[in-house]
């Protein structure tokens, strides 16, 4: 099985496991991973050196490419649950996010309107302002944080800028509990470097972000596809289970995908 890059802009219908049936949403290149993450599980595979990277796709061609989709679903009485900004890379990375934001809602109302928006984002751009007040705009704010521990963040993300856990982590405060919390649970080897974010640790240092953050819901889930370093383990159903019921005591409502 090999890494997957979206060749479209919109793409789907897809069975998400998480959120229904899903028509998803790339602003980013259509031949290229674009993130500034290097996440060690990341299904579109390892960042390539940008030297090659494609223009990215203008708000006008997202804006079209979603109202020829939206038009066509319609006439053929096709539903789906959700629009999800997803794709090859990090969305908020667009530098006309929150245009295109605006563009995604006016569509939804026009075509859709029981249909929900939902932006998986690695959390790394809340400090602009245009990408706060987006996400805010939307259905499913989805926000990733895969560990609390620093050491940890830096080696299952491979952030590429000087961002810590501490700064992504006050930038979600921001929010007032208004988010999705993600969090992808994964053991094994980057290399000969050993990796596991569901020790004891990790886990309590996990649960009380958890309580500072107060999300509105917890989504938990491992491994589905293969990720961009072999040596990783998918974390068992049972174990996921076990961490969530360690948030659920405190009344979250915790969604396990396994
Ligand atoms: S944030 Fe998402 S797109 Fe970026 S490297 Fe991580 S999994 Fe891949």
């Amino acid at each position: 099985m090999a890494n997957i890059l979206f060749d479209q802009l919109v793409f789907g219908p897809i069975k998400s496991r998480r959120l229904g049936v899903s028509l998803g949403l790339n602003l980013l290149p259509t031949k290229l991973k674009v993130c500034n993450f290097d996440c060690v599980y990341c299904e579109c595979g390892k960042n390539k050196n940008n030297s090659d990277i494609q223009a990215l796709p203008s708000r006008l061609e997202i804006r079209n490419a979603l109202e020829t989709k939206l038009c066509d679903m319609m006439l053929a009485a096709e539903k789906i649950d959700v629009i999800t900004f997803a794709g090859n890379g990090e969305p908020t990375l667009h530098p006309e996010f929150e245009g295109i934001v605006e563009d995604v809602i006016f569509l939804r109302d026009a075509f859709m309107p029981h249909v929900k928006i939902a932006v998986l984002s690695n959390a790394t751009n809340l400090d602009k302002v245009s990408v706060f007040d987006a996400l805010n705009r939307v259905d499913l704010n989805i926000l990733k944080l895969d560990s609390a521990i620093n050491r940890t963040y830096q080696v299952l993300n491979r952030p590429n800028g000087n961002k810590n856990v501490c700064d992504i982590i006050q930038d979600l405060k921001r929010f007032k509990g208004k988010f999705i919390l993600q969090t992808m649970f994964v053991s094994g080897w980057v290399g000969n470097v050993e990796v596991d974010n569901t020790t004891d640790e990790e886990i309590e240092n996990w649960v009380e972000t958890v309580r500072e953050l107060n999300p509105s819901r917890i989504m938990i889930y491992s491994l589905d596809r293969e990720p961009a370093e072999l040596g990783l383990k998918k974390v068992s159903a049972a174990k996921l289970n076990e961490i969530a019921a360690k948030v659920k005591k405190y009344s979250y409502k915790v969604l396990v995908t396994s």
